[in-house]
């Protein structure tokens, strides 16, 4: 196999880094200066270079013939660096590590002067990922240092970084890098490479990474070994939307598995790698609209391989699709207005979770989530198809509309359900001639017939959901309208 692009382009000193300039400089003139700390905290989205401005300074300290702050790339340090071959800088990534066990290892291997370096030069990758006691063992180290030991802490999480460990190090804010300068690195790779190309293509790639470097780099490697002749920007588009939607399906299908750890993580990879959460909630409430209609009438979409609305659809039963949509749909509105718009979302999983796997959500914080759009429901009659129904029966009949007020309503597959606490107000529904005047109000406000049936409650606890369903009924109508008949 070929070296990965990103491999072969990394830069070989502070001066080839794309971006982070304010880094490369602070580096630069510290180690001119012979001014280097004992620890360093590099913290910042992934692949945005922080473990390549780590390994650039453990090679520049360790250089025998440093240049204004740079590397001479010639000397036997830096050859033995180049070539992966320095047995002095050592790198840990705690994602798989995180254990007491290797951080004790790594105060074992500190205690010995570096074998042919000036210093030993520890880089942890991930460093969030430490247990307790492994961060405990870790800030005893950075509390005394040997003279010998450098230490670059790299984390893409620093808030879960503890405050003790962060105000031992220098810490430098790694930021997202510039459309334009990545842009300039691919259609650099790519001359090198002697990829044709059309620009246009290499900036949506550089959109697309939302300012990861690296991202950008495998990406173009990737289409570069599908598509020898050229890279288009139309190749580039066919390939982002095949991945999002993966991505999308991928979520569906894990969340009607009643999975919530793996649908988090993949929010989570997404606002890291700073992508629109509002926009991924569309794309999710429109694809699993095509899963509701696929499962109620076979529907097949055009945007959709029926393999996946298939798989998604087998894996979730009708009244769960609707759970997902009417939970989904309220998290459209609120990360609109939320400051931390992959909070309501987040929510929302755990709660699909929850609810598939039979569990009770209905706590504090499902009640202050859906407080705000339930009033909206409430009072907004012209969005919500059952007020309307209730009102238009209060103006033909009054004691039709009370009986109805206490109903749960509930829509299964084009039948109207009606949910009484006590046996006397499902029996006057039924009554032939008030079950008329019922279907004829249903007729003008749903705009065609449902039919009515009426089921006794089980018991008091169902009460308290009263709100809810008839949210999830005016909610699955407003999204489906006339197709939940099939
Ligand atoms: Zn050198």
């Amino acid at each position: 196999m070929t070296t990965a692009l990103y491999r072969k382009y990394r830069p070989g000193n502070f001066e080839e880094v794309t971006g982070q300039e304010h880094i490369t400089k602070t580096l630069k003139n510290a180690i001119g200066m012979g001014q280097i700390s004992h620890a360093y905290l590099f913290t910042g989205p992934r692949g945005v270079g922080k473990t390549s401005i780590a390994r650039i300074f453990a090679k520049t300290i360790n250089c025998k013939d440093i240049k204004k702050g740079e590397a001479c790339n010639k000397c036997v340090m830096c050859k033995s660096f180049i070539d992966g071959k320095a047995i002095d800088m050592i790198e840990i990534d705690a994602a798989s590590n995180r254990g007491i066990d290797e951080i004790r290892d790594l105060r074992d291997k500190i205690k010995f002067a570096p074998n042919q370096a000036k210093y030993k030069v520890f880089i942890i990758d991930e460093v969030h990922m430490l247990t307790k006691e492994a961060f405990n063992a870790l800030l005893k180290t950075l509390e005394e240092p040997p003279a010998h030991a450098i230490f670059v802490l790299a984390t893409t999480e620093i808030h879960k970084v503890p405050d003790t460990i962060i105000s031992r190090c220098q810490r430098f804010d790694f930021e997202r890098i510039n459309t334009k300068l990545i842009t300039a690195r691919l259609e650099d790779i790519s001359k090198k490479e002697g990829f044709e190309y059309e620009l246009k293509a290499l900036e949506m790639i550089a959109v697309e990474a939302s300012g990861g470097l690296r991202d950008a780099i495998s990406l173009l490697d990737q289409v570069s070994s599908f598509n020898a002749k050229k890279i288009t920007e139309m190749e580039i588009k066919s390939i982002i939307g095949r991945a999002d939607l993966e991505q999308i399906f991928n979520v569906a299908l894990l969340m009607a598995k009643g999975k919530t750890k793996e649908p988090l993580d993949i929010i989570n990879d997404l606002v890291l790698r700073g992508g629109d959460v509002n926009q991924f909630v569309k794309n999710l409430l429109e694809f699993l609209r095509e899963v509701f209609l696929f499962k109620l009438a076979r529907r097949e979409s055009e945007k959709i391989p029926k393999e996946y609305l298939e798989k998604v659809s087998n894996a979730t039963s009708e009244r769960e699709l609707i759970d997902i949509l009417e939970i989904l749909a309220n998290v459209e509105k609120q990360s609109k207005l939320s400051s931390l718009p992959q909070l309501p979302l987040e929510i929302a999983l755990v709660k699909i979770g929850m609810s598939i796997r039979g569990q009770i959500y209905e706590g504090i914080i499902e009640k202050k989530v859906s407080e705000k759009s339930s009033k909206e429901m409430i009072t907004d009659t012209g969005s919500n198809k059952w007020e309307e129904l209730l009102l238009e029966i209060k103006s033909s009949n009054h004691s039709v509309h009370a009986f109805l007020k206490a109903a749960d309503p509930e829509i299964d597959k084009g039948v109207l359900v009606l949910a009484f606490l006590y046996q006397f107000h499902k029996e006057r529904i039924e009554d032939v001639k008030n079950k008329m005047i019922l279907e004829k109000a249903i007729a003008k406000v749903y705009g065609e017939p449902l039919r009515v049936k009426c089921v006794l409650k089980k018991g008091e606890k169902m009460k308290k959901e009263e709100d809810k369903k008839s949210d999830i009924v005016a909610k699955s109508i407003e999204i489906f309208g006339g197709e939940i008949v099939g």
